[in-house]
């Protein structure tokens, strides 16, 4: 079969012939519909050697941790699902027996790393190929109706967003605010998530206008220039109290710095990008009393709840779609910052 793999690093992502993959024991083989092409990728893939050491994750390794398709092929014991159902796929893995996964929390799974168990294309062979193995039918979510190639990154594009604001939820009441920083892949689906989830003044940043556009098309009552100027673009219309919520999708240390310097007391800075930088805590050092988090991804039943906001026709990723040949091109979009919400590879 054809895949999208990493090959060594430091190279561009290379469409490859590798063998189609058998299902284990338990199991499942889906034939991939759709998969998104995340930042996250791009980030492990601008990685020098000695940084990618830390991760560990083994070369060559098919991309993609978003994907939907159609059970193909059940391993011995695998059960719950037919050949033939739709399905998306819950990226992230854990033990599944653990108190967390128990909650459905397999992103805060605290034995996943000892056990080796790590999300398909981040450590394993990923979605961006026509077959992928999911370790579990527990992994799978029917996707009921919804179009695949217009939902895959509900799977993290907008379960990511959607756990990060969640968490938020209860201080974004009438009059409140939320800054969401870089309106791409993930942020343009968390300005819709805000305007349906809360009555919060959504403004936007970003450093393209196009992306600044997008943000105002989906909803975002406000759309500045992500530069020196924001601060004080954001604090004029939040006024002195300062802004209820900043959700940071880049989170290099000038986004970082922002979020705090426009956070009022009592209020969230939550940090999504894996920009590296760092935010302050202490007494002066950060808005009295606000709350600092680094949620990553989400659990399995924020999966079923994103999806229903999308069946709902309250939520949609804007698309680009690319063939698998073409996903070399779809990295290098979304290295350069031209696309419009997501790459989708469709095999
Ligand atoms: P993306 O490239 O689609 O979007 C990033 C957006 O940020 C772009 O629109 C870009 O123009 C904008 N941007 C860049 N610099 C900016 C700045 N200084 N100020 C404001 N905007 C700026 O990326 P994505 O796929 O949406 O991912 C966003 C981030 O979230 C990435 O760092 C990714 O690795 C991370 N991520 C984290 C998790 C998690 O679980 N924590 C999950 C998925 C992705
Ligand atoms: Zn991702």
């Amino acid at each position: 079969m054809k895949a999208l793999q990493y090959t060594a690093v430091g190279e561009e992502p290379q469409v490859v012939e590798v063998p189609t993959p058998e299902p284990g024991p338990g199991e499942v083989r889906v034939r991939v519909t759709a998969a998104g092409a995340c930042h996250s990728d791009s980030f492990v893939m601008g990685l020098d050697a000695e940084q990618y050491k830390l991760f560990g994750y083994p070369l060559p390794m098919t991309l993609g941790h978003e994907g939907a398709g159609v059970v193909d092929k059940l391993g011995a014991g695998a059960a719950g699902f037919d050949v033939g159902d739709a399905v998306a796929i819950y990226g992230p893995q854990g033990c599944g027996q653990c108190y967390q996964c128990a909650q459905g929390k397999e992103n805060y799974c605290p034995k996943a790393a000892a056990l080796g168990i790590v999300p398909p294309g981040l450590g394993r062979d990923g979605t961006m190929a026509e077959y992928v193995t999911v370790p579990s039918p527990r992994h799978l979510v029917p996707l009921e109706g919804l179009d695949p190639v217009a939902n895959v990154a509900l799977t993290d594009a907008g379960l990511t967003p959607y756990h990060a604001i969640k968490g938020s939820l209860p201080k974004l009441v009438p009059g409140s605010s939320a800054v969401v920083i870089g309106a791409g892949g993930l942020g343009h689906v968390a300005i819709q998530l805000l305007r349906a989830l809360s009555p919060a003044t959504v403004i936007a940043l970003d450093i393209a206008q196009p992306k600044l556009d997008l943000a105002k098309d989906v909803g975002a009552h406000h759309a500045f220039l992500s530069d020196d100027s924001a601060a004080d673009a954001v604090r004029a219309v939040v006024g002195a109290g300062g802004a209820t919520a900043v959700f940071d999708f880049v989170a290099f240390q000038p986004t970082i710095d922002l979020a705090q310097a426009v956070t009022g007391p009592e209020g969230d800075v939550v940090l999504v990008g894996v920009g590296g930088g760092q935010a302050r805590v202490g007494v002066l050092a950060a808005p009295y009393d606000s709350t600092i988090r680094a949620p990553y991804w989400g659990s399995r039943s924020e999966l079923f709840e994103v999806l229903d906001l999308a069946r709902a026709g309250t939520i949609h990723v804007e698309t680009e779609t690319f063939s698998l040949d073409d996903a070399p091109e779809a990295y290098r979009r979304l290295h350069d910052g031209t696309l419009r919400g997501r790459a989708v590879i469709v095999p």
